[in-house]
């Protein structure tokens, strides 16, 4: 049996090369950071993590999770519900929730756990779910695990949005979803404008936060203090994976009866293991640090705006962003990916997207922003996009 099967996906992936989809991992040898090292031996340095404070490698949660090796163990062996609760799961369940004002909060091993097991527990075919076409590959396949009808409108599209509502109206209930930040154009969907239109159609509005959590927001508490609404929604979704460090695991945090309920019926809840307690630990740490200063925050906002105003004066096409994420357009897909092979040669880490990632001649190189980039990092990276920006005639 296997034989013709092999032949099967030897073929599918020969297709997979031939379309140019092929992903190949680069193998880092270093911790993540602004500067890694490849098994190449190549120092460079990266705009490509989702690092946005610089987290990753901090010597402060390294400390946390140490420490809690030695108070708590390495991992759980058990689901929350079994024996997969501790101390330090509660404790982070809390400031979770007290950070983006809600009332409480249910951990996942990942926002992608968070997301596949969100709608199929609260809404049945009664129901109506409105989702942004942009939104993330999880909300897509959580959506799919429910039986609610499903409506669609275009990306940060008001109007559609509103027409969606109204083709929804016979439904029982009706939640809204969108992303905080779309993570190809940095974008941030006006969730004020969100929050009206759901009051008129009787609607609850659901954010997912991975991109915008620690980002967006004068203190990093995400779209929703951008757009001073702190617990207005009803639910929140985000990672521990992105800006909050960047190891592992997921959360929903929202009214008290959804997260109650979620703990009873979330199937990625109830059958998936808890995060081990060392993620637990430096989770409450990074939390306690983000309460007491907002240097972290000021840095990436700053590091945001220099980039953009450089790359803007140097004639670069730079979509709009409210984000850490700034898509460099250079509209097709073959040059994204010379240009992104360029700045590597030159010591610069980032990713060319191309379609289908992106709409079709909308190819461009996303640079990633962090805290922990220094200026010259910034300036390395600046006078690496003029010199292969020239050589490639993309700027003058
Ligand atoms: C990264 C991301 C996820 C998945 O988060 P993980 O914790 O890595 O599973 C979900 N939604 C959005 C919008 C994301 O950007």
């Amino acid at each position: 049996m296997y034989k013709d099967f092999q032949l099967h996906l030897q073929a599918e992936l020969e297709s997979i090369k031939e379309a140019g989809l092929y992903k190949n991992e680069r193998v880092i040898v270093s911790p993540q950071s602004a500067e890694i090292e490849l098994n190449t031996g190549q120092k460079v340095i990266n705009f490509c993590a989702n690092n946005y404070l610089g987290l990753s490698n901090s010597s402060e949660l390294i400390r946390a999770a140490e420490e809690s090796l030695h108070t708590h163990g390495y991992g759980m062996s058990s689901v929350r519900f079994i024996c997969g609760t501790t101390d330090l799961h509660k404790e982070l369940e809390k400031k979770i929730a007290h950070f983006f004002g809600m009332e409480d909060t249910i951990l996942y091993a990942a926002c992608f756990d968070a997301n596949g097991g969100v709608f199929e527990p609260l809404l049945t075919s009664e129901d109506a779910i409105i989702s942004d076409s942009l939104n993330h590959a999880s909300i897509i396949d959580g959506v799919r695990l429910c039986k609610a009808k499903r409506y669609r409108y275009e990306n940060a599209d008001m109007e559609d949005l509103e027409s969606q509502l109204q083709a929804a109206e016979e439904q029982r209930f009706r939640l809204i979803v969108t992303d905080g930040v779309f993570s190809m154009d940095g974008n941030v969907p006006p969730v004020d404008k969100i929050l009206k239109l759901a009051e008129k159609y009787n609607a609850m509005v659901m954010i997912d936060e991975c991109h915008s959590a620690g980002v967006v927001g004068a203190t990093g508490r995400g779209v929703t203090e951008l757009f001073n609404i702190k617990g207005a929604v009803e639910l929140i979704t985000g990672t521990l994976g992105k800006a909050f460090g960047g190891a592992i695991g997921g959360f929903t945090t929202g009214k008290k009866e959804i997260i109650e309920l979620l703990r009873q019926r979330s199937r990625p809840y109830l059958f998936s293991n808890a995060i081990p307690p060392l993620v637990a630990a430096a989770g409450i740490r990074m939390f306690d640090m983000m309460s007491e200063t907002n240097e972290l925050q000021e840095r990436l906002h700053d590091n945001t705006s220099y980039f953009m105003e450089k790359m803007t004066a140097l004639g670069f096409d730079i979509k709009p962003t409210q984000s850490a994420i700034c898509a460099v357009m250079l509209y097709d897909a073959k040059l994204s990916q010379e240009f992104a092979a360029k700045l590597l040669e030159e010591g610069i880490y980032v990713i060319g997207f191309y379609y289908p990632v992106v709409p079709k001649d909308q190819a461009r190189i996303r640079v990633q922003l962090s805290a922990g980039h220094s200026r010259e990092h910034l300036d390395k990276a600046i006078a690496a996009f003029e010199k292969i920006g020239r050589k490639l005639k993309v700027i003058s």
